[in-house]
């Protein structure tokens, strides 16, 4: 990211204290006293530590999040109070960004502007878009016909769901929390975070802000650790009402399984492998850059990335070299360095997975146009690359969740519209084009939770985000996500 203001970017954390749990209003070490290290992916070093929470945390977490919703303090704060609560977080956050950015971008490793510019202004956004609706969430009157000659009052109480459970995966720790944590509060439910073992050290100073901000102790309880314990833990306690979950479809669907047996609602935001169409009538030159940062964002590690991108075929040359002109210009270093434009993968296993699906679409016959391995020896540093492929290659069917982008060819406005939608997933998609008639077609064609025409963006928090197909169920952020955090309860009054 470019910085063209006079704002001077935060600096790399010398060292970041060690993490714990966050239960009942108290940080606290596992029972097992369990800690796992925290390395900086751009150094390949240690800088800090967190607690590995066990099922003895995290009944602890959730016993505590019960009470409070149940009978607690937090059950009696009004929805204008808990609107203020939230509101004080957002100007904690905006008064806290150069520490939150600093250490989400040397946890995972992604360019200082990333978080500073983005995400953690993003998430302050969110915290305050529903403080507003604290307080406006109401029921509904009906206007019904005696019963048995006595009069009758029906309406409907919107009541909260209870203890939701959020599960965050390690990409954009911060904003996916604020995604979970600020609709389920507005509504007044109490929370059990478990953030990704990958990346927490943004969120546990996020807890601290919540607990700077006056919740009440319980409200929201951090376990942080492994998803094959303390995730599972969770995801199978008694007394959790809703699992919302943003991961990959693998986990999602053994949690989606475990969850909805024991009758839990469940959210599961998923991955995706996303199209960008590009039509032969777009302006290449000025499209370009936003084009790619739909494909690099973050390194690639965006759920919506766009990384399937679809060219018509008589620019396809014109664009495949603008575009491979763009992946070498980007200045791949240093996260904290102000020049940095990429930085580096979350960690070793994820090089080596992105080396390994590049590898299988080499076999496949894939066109390597530029990038295509590791950049250095320490850190876990990969080219930006572009490919060019079929529709049906390793690269063009899995998400690779790396600076990846497999470009595609197509002649007609139909053979796009049936390509962009021949994949498992429908999180997102890019359609870019001048022509009003294609933008109606497109957009009433794509299967996808969302299409974005000439710009790529996260979610505005009123806006519903969701996917379709293996890219999840049920909704997060807008109206219909706020009311996904309640239960609404039918009360008739004869007499
Ligand atoms: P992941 O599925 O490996 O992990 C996500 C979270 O689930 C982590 O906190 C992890 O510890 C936990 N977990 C793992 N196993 C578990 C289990 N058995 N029970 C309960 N919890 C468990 O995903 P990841 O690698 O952290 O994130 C990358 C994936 O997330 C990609 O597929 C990406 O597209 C997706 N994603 C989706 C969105 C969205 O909004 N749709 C946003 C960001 C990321």
């Amino acid at each position: 990211m470019t910085t063209t203001t006079e704002t001077r970017l935060p600096t790399r954390p010398d060292g970041v204290t060690d993490a714990k749990l966050f239960i009942d209003g108290e940080w606290v070490e596992a029972v097992s006293g369990e800690r796992t290290p925290v390395i900086d992916p751009s150094r390949e070093s240690q800088i800090s530590s967190i607690a590995l929470a066990g099922p003895e945390d995290v009944a602890r977490a959730v016993a505590a999040a019960r009470r409070e919703v149940d009978e607690g303090a937090w059950s009696r704060v009004s929805g204008a109070d808990r609107g203020r609560m939230l509101w004080r977080l957002a100007d904690l956050i905006e008064e806290h960004r150069e520490e939150l950015a600093a250490l989400e971008s040397v946890d995972i490793g992604r360019p200082i502007g990333e978080p500073f510019f983005g995400e953690i202004p993003l998430a302050s956004e969110v915290f305050r878009y529903f403080a507003g609706y604290a307080d406006k969430i109401h029921g509904t009157t009906f206007d019904l016909p005696d019963l048995g000659g006595k009069s009758r009052r029906t309406y409907t109480l919107r009541q909260p769901l209870g203890v939701v459970g959020a599960i965050t995966p390690w990409n954009a720790p911060t904003m996916i929390t604020a995604w979970k944590l600020a609709p389920a509060l507005a509504a007044g439910n109490t929370i059990v975070l478990k953030s990704a073992q990958e990346a927490s050290l943004s969120t546990v100073r996020l807890v601290q802000l919540i607990e700077e901000a006056g919740f009440p102790a319980g409200t929201v309880n951090l376990v942080t650790g492994r998803g094959s314990v303390a995730g599972e833990a969770l995801v199978t306690a008694p007394g959790v009402d809703k699992i919302s979950f943003t991961g990959s479809p693998e986990v999602g669907r053994g949690i989606a399984a475990k969850a909805s047996g024991a009758l839990k609602k469940i959210v599961l935001e998923l991955g995706g492998k996303s199209p960008q169409i590009i039509r032969a009538d777009a302006d290449l030159d000025e499209i370009i850059s936003t084009v790619g940062t739909g494909v690099f964002a973050n390194q690639g590690q965006t759920c919506a990335s766009g990384s399937r991108i679809f060219v018509q075929r008589d620019v396809l040359d014109a664009l495949v070299d603008r575009l491979a002109a763009h992946a070498d210009s980007i200045r791949v270093g240093d996260p904290f360095d102000e020049a940095t434009q990429m930085g580096t993968l979350i960690n070793e296993r994820q090089l080596k997975s992105v080396s390994a699906l590049v590898e299988q679409g080499r076999e496949y016959g894939v066109d390597v146009v530029t990038g295509g391995e590791r950049l250095g020896d320490r850190g876990y540093f990969f080219k930006p690359t572009v490919l060019v492929s079929d529709n049906d290659s390793p690269v063009a069917r899995q998400e690779i969740f790396g600076p990846v982008g497999t470009v595609i060819p197509f002649d007609t406005d139909e053979e796009a519209l049936r390509l962009a939608n021949d994949t498992e997933y429908g999180l997102t998609s890019v359609l870019w084009t001048n022509d009003s008639s294609a933008i109606n077609r497109f957009t009433k064609g794509l299967k996808a939770g969302s299409v974005w025409v000439n710009a790529w963006g996260p979610p505005h928090p009123a806006t519903p985000w969701l996917g379709v197909k293996t890219s999840g169920i049920g909704e997060e952020l807008g109206t219909s996500g706020l009311l996904a955090e309640t239960v609404e309860k039918v009360v008739n009054v004869v007499g």
